[in-house]
This record gives C-alpha cells, sequence and structure tokens, in this order.
C-alpha cells in the first residue's frame, strides 16, 4: 500500500491581495480558501493532510473548519516552511507527498490522479499549463517579445517520492518559488503532465472576484418542499409568516405554531437533505415551548450557509379561508425577506382559500406549503 500525504503550504501573509487577513484566510462564497483547498484534496488515492501555517495564525487556522489536523509551525519563506512540514512527516515516512499552496482553492481530481500515475516511473511530477499569449519583456513600455515555444506555467499540487524531495529540501541553499526547482537542483526528474485552468493561483483582488464567479458556476440547484398545518383555538394570538395578525383565533401548538415558517423551514431543511423541523427542534423538547418559529426558519438558514450554499428563492402559499391575508401579505414577505437575508423579489407570498371544502374551509385551521431553491456546492 502506498501512502500518500498532502502537504498544504499556507504560511503566507499574503500582502499582496490587500485586506487585513493573510489571503489563505480569506472568503470564498462565505468559506475560507484554505478550507475550499482541503475540501478539494479529498481523494480516495491521499490518504492524509497536514497544513503549514505562519507564526500568529494559530486562531485564523482554528477558525477555518471543524476536524483540521493540527498544524506545522511554518518559517520566513516559502520555501523554510516546506522543509519544515516535510521535516513533520518524515515521522510517519509517507511513500508520496503532494506540496500544494492553499491558494489554489480548485483543484480537479483528475490532476491528482495524473501526478500520482506519473510517480509511478518519476521520482517528481508536476501539473503545466502551456503558454498561450504573446510573452514580451515589458516595464511602462513594451519591450522584445521572448518566444513562448517550449515554455510552460507551472501549478500545484506537485507530487514527489518522499524520500527524495525531503532530501533535496535538507541539502537545499539557493532560492526557489516552489518544489520543482528545489527537486531538480538535486537532480531529481520532474515529469510534467497537464494542469488545469481551475488550478490557478489566487494572488490579485481581481482573482478572488473571479474565483467568486468559478465557484457559483460549480454549484448546483435543489429544491425543498414543505407543508404544514395547525390548528385554530380561542384564546391564542395568530403567528404567520412572522407576524402577529389580528383575528379571533389563533393557531396551536407547541411553539408559537406559525404554520408558514414550519412549512418554509421544512422547504429549506428539505433542500438540503437535513431532516425536517421536528428533527432539529422536536416538539418534545419543553425549550421549544412557545418558541418564536423565526429562529427555525434562521436555523435552517444557517445549515444552508454552512456547507457554502445559498438561499436562491422561496415560494409560500398561505391556506385558510380567514383571516384575509391579503393586507398582511406586505409585511410577511419583509419579515421572511429579513429572516433569510433575501432581496424581497426572491420572496414570493400568496394565499388562497379552500372554497370553504374540508378543515381549512370550516376555519377549523391553517395550512401552508412551500418550495425553497437553493444552490450549494457540486458534491465531490
Ligand atoms: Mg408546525
Amino acid at each position: 500500500m502506498t501512502k500518500t500525504i498532502a502537504l498544504v503550504v499556507a504560511a503566507g501573509c499574503g500582502s499582496r491581495t490587500g485586506g487585513d487577513i493573510p489571503k489563505q484566510y480569506r472568503r470564498l462564497g462565505g468559506k475560507a480558501l484554505l478550507a475550499h483547498c482541503l475540501d478539494h484534496l479529498r481523494h480516495p488515492r491521499i490518504d492524509g493532510v497536514r497544513v503549514v501555517i505562519g507564526p500568529g495564525q494559530e486562531a485564523l487556522y482554528a477558525g477555518v473548519a471543524a476536524d483540521l489536523p493540527p498544524p506545522v509551525m511554518g518559517g520566513a519563506e516559502r520555501r523554510d516552511s516546506v522543509r519544515l512540514g516535510l521535516e513533520a512527516l518524515a515521522t510517519e515516512a509517507p511513500d508520496i507527498v503532494l506540496i500544494h499552496d492553499a491558494a489554489r482553492p480548485f483543484l480537479p481530481p483528475v490532476v491528482v490522479d495524473r501526478l500520482l500515475d506519473a510517480l509511478a516511473d518519476h521520482d517528481g511530477a508536476v501539473p503545466v499549463l502551456g503558454v498561450v499569449d504573446t510573452l514580451a519583456r515589458s516595464g511602462t513600455m513594451l519591450g522584445e517579445t521572448v518566444a513562448r515555444d517550449g515554455l510552460a506555467r507551472v501549478q500545484t499540487p506537485q507530487a514527489f517520492r518522499f524520500a527524495a524531495i525531503w532530501e533535496a529540501h535538507q541539502s537545499f541553499t539557493g532560492e526557489a518559488t516552489d518544489d520543482a526547482q528545489v527537486a531538480r537542483a538535486a537532480g531529481i526528474a520532474v515529469a510534467a503532465v497537464a494542469g488545469d485552468p481551475m488550478l490557478e493561483k489566487l494572488t490579485y483582488e481581481e482573482d478572488f472576484a473571479r474565483a467568486e464567479e468559478r465557484l457559483a458556476m460549480l454549484q448546483v440547484s435543489r429544491t425543498g418542499l414543505g407543508f404544514d398545518v395547525h390548528a385554530l383555538a380561542e384564546g391564542e394570538e395568530l403567528w404567520l409568516a412572522g407576524i402577529r395578525v389580528p383575528h379571533e383565533k389563533g393557531l396551536k401548538g407547541h411553539s408559537d405554531a406559525d404554520v408558514a415558517l414550519h412549512a418554509l423551514t421544512d422547504a429549506v431543511l428539505g433542500a438540503i437533505g437535513a431532516g425536517d423541523i421536528g428533527d432539529h427542534f422536536p416538539p418534545s423538547d419543553p425549550q421549544w415551548r412557545g418558541a418564536s418559529s423565526d429562529r427555525f426558519l434562521e436555523h435552517a438558514r444557517d445549515l444552508v450557509e454552512a456547507r457554502g450554499g445559498r438561499i436562491d428563492h422561496v415560494d409560500l402559499t398561505i391556506i385558510c379561508e380567514a383571516p384575509r391575508i391579503g393586507p398582511h401579505k406586505a409585511a410577511m414577505r419583509e419579515r421572511i425577506a429579513g429572516l433569510l437575508g433575501l432581496p424581497l423579489d426572491r420572496v414570493s407570498l400568496k394565499a388562497t382559500t379552500t372554497e370553504r371544502l374540508g378543515f381549512a374551509g370550516r376555519g377549523e385551521g391553517i395550512a401552508a406549503q412551500a418550495a425553497a431553491t437553493v444552490r450549494v456546492p457540486e458534491d465531490r
């Protein structure tokens, strides 16, 4: 069995992007860049991940995600950090190490396969991209053109037989911007495999904007449905879609019995396959007695966000004979939009009667149904 460990270099200060936190901790689609990087290293052929962080970044690192591997403390220069990372790995003696930059949040799994396949015949392998633009020397004025034939842009992760790169780093004394240079300086032959534009390193402010667009493209749309009924009773307040509606009866239930917010909450939970409202707020639990249903919906919203997703749209129908919903529609939409953090045009609210048929028609209860559309990161 070959043991393969990914070593993520996340020790930089990222001064070129601006901003007051190192770029590997900047958020992309609600998640730290480093968290994206780690997600993409989940690959059937990678057995574990170690992360090299910068001095003083412990708290930032701890906030990146749950169940992170213990960090390795890095050094002043990138190559110091890599050497310290390799040193930390030396005790577990992996066969192969993939050295990767935290500033490359997207890693197509096929690139990992290409690199590991290449290591069957070589001690090192890196992903490269061709150069399509004309290359020229340039300052404020354009200088001479440089031939681009035979040139490549070198990306990470860079894969090496662990023993070979560890030895190369120990004896290396020069300057290097990546580990392939360190390897080649030690006489290691490094294979070039096809890289991927998705692997682009985020360096400048505009790179982040582009990455946000890329992330949106990688998200898939999911829809959830919700339905709920509560009985109307004397002596209860009527809460509907997050607002108090004056009426001679109110809805009965364990919480505030806001049938509309319950249906909506179930729709949002349904869209991310997170069970139903009863799973999260069991009616048997006394702490939810009389609870405002706002927090149920906010909880569902938070779960979507925790998965790196966002709610695109919700559509709610309230089904009752009385009270009349029309006069309250605007306030209800506004309330829901506020709870979900959505603009009004992404919150739809409708009302209907059942033509005096059934329990709703007889005024015994109110029903609500809802649909929620969310966008979440594509399953990997
Ligand atoms: Mg309910």
